[in-house]
């Protein structure tokens, strides 16, 4: 029997979903949320925080979700606090992620990884693409939802000049922005 193709779900669709149960993916799980390594770290160490309850993005959120997105934040802090205390780490949402089930982002801020190919790799950590965790949980609670940026506002971050997120050095290319960022290390 053949499935109609709109039926079909992509694997990558569905990976954080299917990672969630793969007990060599969790770092870490409680009542509320799983902690994940991210399968393409964009940086030394990368994890993902996801709630155990389906929320499908940023903009399902309501005023109900403020305790998971406060207890995601505690659950990031613990996270970095068993980590090495040598590394520090960036936390965030990416205002126009690429898959499915909310997922907060816990990523060292060497960005020094095979897996970061991209200037919209790296703009999407380095810009205000990446929404702070208490920049959502306030506007869920002051508002009920969390302004999203528009798609517009999205590519102007993403496409916007590489520049080192620890100087002001103007690389001029990703190989040559991937060798200077190995000066701050
Ligand atoms: P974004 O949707 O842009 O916030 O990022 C999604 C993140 O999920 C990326 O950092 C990917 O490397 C990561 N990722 C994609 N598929 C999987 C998977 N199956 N398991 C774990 N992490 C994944
Ligand atoms: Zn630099």
């Amino acid at each position: 029997m053949t499935t109609p193709a709109n039926k079909l779900k992509p694997d990558w669709e569905l990976g954080l979903l299917k990672s969630m149960r793969n007990p060599k993916a969790i770092v870490a799980t409680d009542a509320w949320v799983t902690v994940i390594k991210d399968a393409y770290p964009k940086a030394e160490k990368h994890y993902l925080i996801l709630p155990k309850a389906y929320i499908r993005d940023l903009k399902a959120l309501n005023s109900t979700h403020l305790p998971i997105l406060r207890h995601m934040e505690k659950v990031a802090k613990y996270i970095i606090d068993i980590e090495d205390k040598s590394r520090t780490f960036m936390l965030g949402y990416h205002a126009e992620p690429s898959i499915k089930q909310l997922h907060m982002h816990i990523i060292s801020n060497d960005l020094n990884s095979e897996f970061l190919k991209t200037k919209r790799h790296w703009n999407s950590f380095t810009t205000d693409f990446f929404l702070k965790p208490e920049d959502v949980a306030y506007s869920i609670e002051t508002k009920g939802y969390v302004s999203i940026l528009t798609q517009e506002q999205c590519e102007q971050y993403l496409k916007a000049p590489l520049v080192c997120h620890k100087c002001t050095y103007y690389p001029k290319d990703m190989p040559d922005l991937k060798r200077h960022i190995l000066i701050h290390k």
